[in-house]
């Protein structure tokens, strides 16, 4: 990475994608599914929502790191005796894809959209679930950055961060950094949802935020605050709309944001 304050990264990164029109960057968790499975862990095997909202508000009021915090969640699923591939298959059952997430990402191939997953959770999670969500072929096309996991002798395991130095742990700014460094950069399309994108929020040209009915809006809460332009949106059939309109030319950026909601 080529910024002097880039975190030194653990992990390597897929080329981008350097000669397209737009890019879409999305964050796994709780934007693509519809239930986060890192809080789903937390929430059913370790130790539990209350405690995990704690954990999630210190984060916004700037308090604790998201790097030590998710840690913290990820130990009480270990300490209460759950391996790694029990978890794995407990969220195959479990998570659920965004309504209109397939529709979206057919309009992306047709219309040469890359589509790159920006995640702070573990890539064998991740490519497990979305395996069983969108068929193996289309889950071994989309380009995952994300951490990863460590799997001990004993069963145990912990996560791998990409960026062991940074607060965020995965500092998914620097997934999109090097395309402003582009000699014409390409619209970035972001979509996320919650504390693991604050790292994201202020880069994106074009910063959707979802909207969930269980009430955990963080980053919307967290782009209020820090009174960061972005657009609302409660599935992605309802983000093609937007995502449509300005790869047709009928918005321009400022336009798409001005909307405020899908
Ligand atoms: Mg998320």
């Amino acid at each position: 990475m080529s910024s002097d304050s880039a975190p030194e990264s653990t992990l390597p990164y897929p080329p981008i994608h350097k000669d397209k029109k737009f890019v879409v960057l999305s964050d796994w968790d709780g934007t693509i599914t519809t239930r986060d499975s890192n809080d789903y862990l937390t929430d059913e095997l370790g130790f539990g929502r209350e405690q995990r909202r704690v954990l999630n508000f210190k984060i916004l009021a700037g308090e604790t790191t998201f790097r030590d915090s998710f840690r913290e969640m990820l130990e009480s699923v270990v300490a209460n005796g759950h391996g790694f591939e029990e978890c794995k298959e407990e969220l195959r059952k479990n998570i659920k894809l965004d309504p209109g997430f397939k529709e979206f990402y057919r309009y992306c191939q047709t219309t040469d959209i890359p589509v790159v997953i920006i995640s702070s959770g573990m890539d064998p999670l991740i490519r497990a679930v979305l395996s069983n969500l969108i068929g193996d072929e289309d889950a071994a096309k989309i380009e995952i950055v994300s951490n990863e996991v460590k799997i001990h002798p004993d069963g145990k395991w912990d996560i791998q961060y990409r960026h062991p130095s940074s607060g965020f742990g995965h500092d998914k700014s620097q997934a999109i950094l090097p395309y402003r460094a582009l000699p014409s950069p390409p619209t970035i399309f972001f979509f996320g949802d919650g504390v693991s994108d604050m790292s994201a929020a202020r880069h994106a040209d074009v910063l959707f935020v979802k909207q969930k009915g269980d009430g955990e809006n963080d980053l919307a809460a967290y782009c209020k605050a820090e009174g960061i332009p972005h657009i609302l949106f409660e599935d992605f059939g309802r983000a093609l709309g937007v995502v449509r309109r300005v790869v047709d030319g009928q918005l321009t950026v400022k336009e798409a944001l001005a909307l405020g909601k899908a």
